[in-house]
């Protein structure tokens, strides 16, 4: 439910000193609290009663208006602030009997009575067209339909040519938001008030008297005799009787408006008055008691009905946002970037909102859609707000420019903000709902879901200022956020943060698996820079060197045989000298990988210098390590090389592993035996154990 009016300003008269004049069509007893003695009673007595004022004055109530109705009206009212329905009887005055109806109620310390005829208008044919409208009531199915059928009704029962339904809106300004009019009357339609500009006829109506009656503004006020309130000596108080004459501001008001005669009736709300209904007619109107009393039923009818539709209304918002919500539920399994929740839900709510703009931050991801301030302004928000709304409901505004927190930052042309925190860790993530100013909105406080009239300058130059007084209150000011919308978007926001906080988690992992990634190829160009040669990729002289430690010392400890060879490239000079430096590195690339896809798992190919390679080759004796020098030589002799015309040769020497040699030993009788290859023509594998390996020698 939206706020009610609790209370609206008194009436400001300035008749007050004048005290209480009723108007001519009834007349007023003031009675004791027990009703006994008449202690005023209203100069035109004697019309309805037949009995001047004098005559009824200090008089016991019973020789005023008979003993038999005394007795009912002490009745009634025993226990009770006023008479439940009103009582009738009859008077003989003037010669003819005259049919009354009186009502009662307590004012402080009196009893007070109101006299008034009642003329013979046909009952039956009223509450035929009372049951007609109430059905009608009873039918309608959404608010403004329901208004719509009021005013109609309203207008039909009573006779007048314009009735007009005002609302309150949340902040307390009033909208005219239904009407029924002759098309003589000017619209009153989308007519607005400021809540502190209130019309006379919408000021004061406490729910005391909740129908004001006055058929004829110019008709002469009749005062109370005496005029001294004999229990208090000061004055009645206006409001003390619904018989009260208008004060001087409501007849100003009132011609204004070429208004003659005025029928309100006040639609009770939950916690306050939640409207009126207003009739206006430009000459006098003569209602029976009867057909008023009609014309409250209906609108009390209407008024619960319109509560119930309004809760159906408002049922229906929320299961609108439900529905988008669990939407949004069932995709939890493809997490979503906040981009893209906007871009897929976002223009659903803002229509459900009624917002001009979203704005969805989480993690470091920052969405937005429609109208919405700068991202450096949200920033400044969402910082703000982290500071200083530290509970788990909505932090919500109409007025961005006057509230405290927001008042100075430029953020038109939002006026309203509902922020919602995402129920995440960080306290930190937030969606955030703008609103327009309200006059550009098309919906009004009263009813979600309900088309509220543009409003639109009037004909009467009376009500043109109200409505521009009423403007500049709530230039800079946005619908308000309803209850209802708030708890919808808590609903929402719980959601939102499970799908978006997916998304952030899903983000996380992908940066990990890529972190993760990244540091595996970090290590791995690090280990090649420490451990392998950057030309060939073999490993590096210090790595072989490790290698050749190890296996020895493996070889030493298990017994187990370990050779090396070590090859030169034949004429590598001439290379570099006929190719170009370029050409040797490609033949040294070559020749490395094309060795290393000879080899065993268990075999390290290494650069030892130049152009210059040694092999370990562990578990292996001289004579397996003989042969696969020679597969290697014989290997390299026939290679195409890419972009290098000729073929290679490498000479190889080869040395196995003794007890008692150390790497320096068995790399150096490698080396001699490399040596004995070249000098004995190269293109050719020499061993540790042969003076001359005729057998390695090609064409042998
Ligand atoms: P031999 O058959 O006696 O081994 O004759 P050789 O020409 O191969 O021997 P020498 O030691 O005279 O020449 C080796 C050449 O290898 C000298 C050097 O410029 C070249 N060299 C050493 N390292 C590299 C390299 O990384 N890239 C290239 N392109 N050439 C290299
Ligand atoms: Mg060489
Ligand atoms: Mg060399």
């Amino acid at each position: 439910m939206q706020p009610m009016i609790t209370s609206l300003p008194e009436p400001m008269s300035t008749d007050a000193d004048a005290g209480l004049t009723i108007q001519p069509y009834g007349a007023l007893l003031v009675a004791d609290a027990e009703a006994r003695r008449v202690l005023q009673a209203s100069r035109n007595l004697s019309v309805l009663l037949g009995m001047v004022p004098d005559d009824a004055m200090d008089r016991p109530l019973e020789q005023v208006i008979g003993a038999r109705l005394t007795h009912r009206l002490r009745l009634e009212l025993q226990g009770e602030t006023r008479l439940t329905a009103p009582l009738t009887f009859s008077r003989w005055v003037g010669g003819r009997n005259q049919r009354l109806q009186l009502m009662a109620h307590r004012y402080g310390e009196r009893v007070m009575l109101e006299l008034e005829p009642l003329t013979g208008s046909g009952r039956r044919r009223l509450l035929g067209g009372v049951n007609q409208w109430l059905t009608r009531v009873a039918g309608a199915n959404h608010p403004d339909a329901l208004l719509e059928v009021l005013v109609a009704g309203v207008r039909d029962m009573t006779g007048y040519p314009r009735v007009v339904v005002y609302g309150f809106d949340g902040l307390g300004h009033v909208a005219a938001v239904a009407e029924s009019r002759h098309a003589e009357y000017p619209a009153l339609l989308g007519q607005r008030f400021a809540a502190d500009a209130l019309p006379p006829h919408l000021q004061g109506c406490d729910g005391d008297f909740p129908v004001y009656y006055l058929p004829d503004a110019a008709a002469p006020a009749v005062s109370l005799t005496p005029q001294r309130d004999p229990l208090q000596g000061g004055r009645l108080e206006p409001q003390a009787s619904p018989l009260r004459a208008p004060s001087t501001a409501l007849r100003r008001f009132l011609d204004a408006i070429d208004v003659t005669s005025l029928l309100t009736v006040s639609m009770p709300g939950d916690a306050g008055v939640w409207g009126m209904l207003v009739c206006h007619s430009d000459t006098a109107v003569s209602l029976s008691p009867t057909r008023r009393d009609a014309t409250h039923t209906l609108v009390q009818m209407a008024t619960q009905r319109l509560f119930l539709l309004k809760a159906r209304v408002e049922a229906g918002f929320l299961q609108r946002v439900r529905d988008s919500r669990d939407l949004l539920s069932e995709q939890r399994g493809q997490p979503q970037s906040p981009h893209a929740l906007l871009e897929a839900h976002g223009r659903e709510w803002l229509g459900l909102f009624r917002a001009a703009g979203a704005v969805l931050i989480h993690g470091r991801e920052l969405a937005t859609l429609g109208t919405v301030p700068s991202a450096a302004l949200i920033d400044t928000l969402a910082e703000r707000l982290a500071g200083e709304h530290q509970h788990v409901g909505p932090w919500h505004t109409h007025s961005l420019a006057d509230h405290p927190m927001t008042a100075g930052l430029p953020l038109a042309p939002a006026c309203g903000l509902l922020a919602i925190p995402l129920p995440t860790e960080s306290g930190r993530d937030w969606l955030m709902l703008f609103r327009a100013a309200q006059d550009d909105s098309h919906s009004w406080s009263g009813m979600p879901g309900s088309a509220r009239p543009a409003a639109s300058p009037s004909a009467y130059p009376a009500m043109r200022a109200a409505l521009a007084a009423w403007q500049r209150a709530v230039r800079d000011s946005s619908d308000v956020w309803k209850r209802i919308e708030r708890l919808a978007a808590m609903d929402l926001a719980e959601v939102l943060a499970i799908v978006a906080s997916a998304h952030e988690i899903a983000g996380l992992n992908r940066e990990l698996r890529q972190e993760k990634a990244a540091l595996a190829e970090a290590n791995r160009r690090l280990e090649r820079l420490a451990l392998r040669d950057p030309l060939t990729g073999a490993y590096n002289r210090y790595r072989i060197e490790q290698t050749i430690d190890a296996e020895l010392s493996a070889a030493q400890r298990y017994a187990r045989d370990c050779a090396l060879l070590l090859f030169d490239v034949d004429h590598f000079k001439q290379v570099n000298d006929v190719h170009g430096h370029e050409a040797g590195d490609r033949v040294l690339i070559a020749l490395t990988e094309a060795v290393s896809g000879a080899l065993r798992g268990c075999d390290y190919l290494g650069r030892w210098g130049g152009e210059e390679f040694v092999i370990v080759a562990s578990s292996t004796s001289l004579s397996e390590a003989c042969r696969l020098a020679e597969r290697l030589r014989a290997l390299i002799a026939g290679l195409e090389i890419d972009g290098y015309p000729e073929h290679v040769t490498v000479s190889l020497g080869v040395a196995a592993w003794r007890p008692g040699d150390d790497r320096k030993s068995l790399v150096a009788r490698a080396d001699r035996a490399m040596y004995r290859a070249k000098r004995q023509g190269r293109n050719r594998v020499v061993s540790q154990a042969d003076r001359v390996n005729e057998a390695a020698r090609p064409g042998a």
